[in-house]
């Protein structure tokens, strides 16, 4: 099995990575994307609930 990040031979310490820091990267990126969105679409909803309320037709 060869690292994810840098394709290098992993470490069965850090496995599936070779080393702390790639596994670090890899941890990073993965909290980043898990905590954006459910985060952002909350607070999203007031845009989107104001753009759906019914427009002012006159
Ligand atoms: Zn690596």
């Amino acid at each position: 099995m060869s690292c994810p990040i840098c394709q290098k031979a992993a470490d069965a310490k850090y496995r599936p990575f070779c080393s702390r820091r790639c596994a670090d990267i890899d941890l990073g990126r993965w909290l980043k994307g898990g905590y954006v969105i459910p985060g952002s679409a909350q607070e999203e909803d007031d845009p989107a609930r104001s753009e759906d309320e019914n427009p002012p037709r006159h």
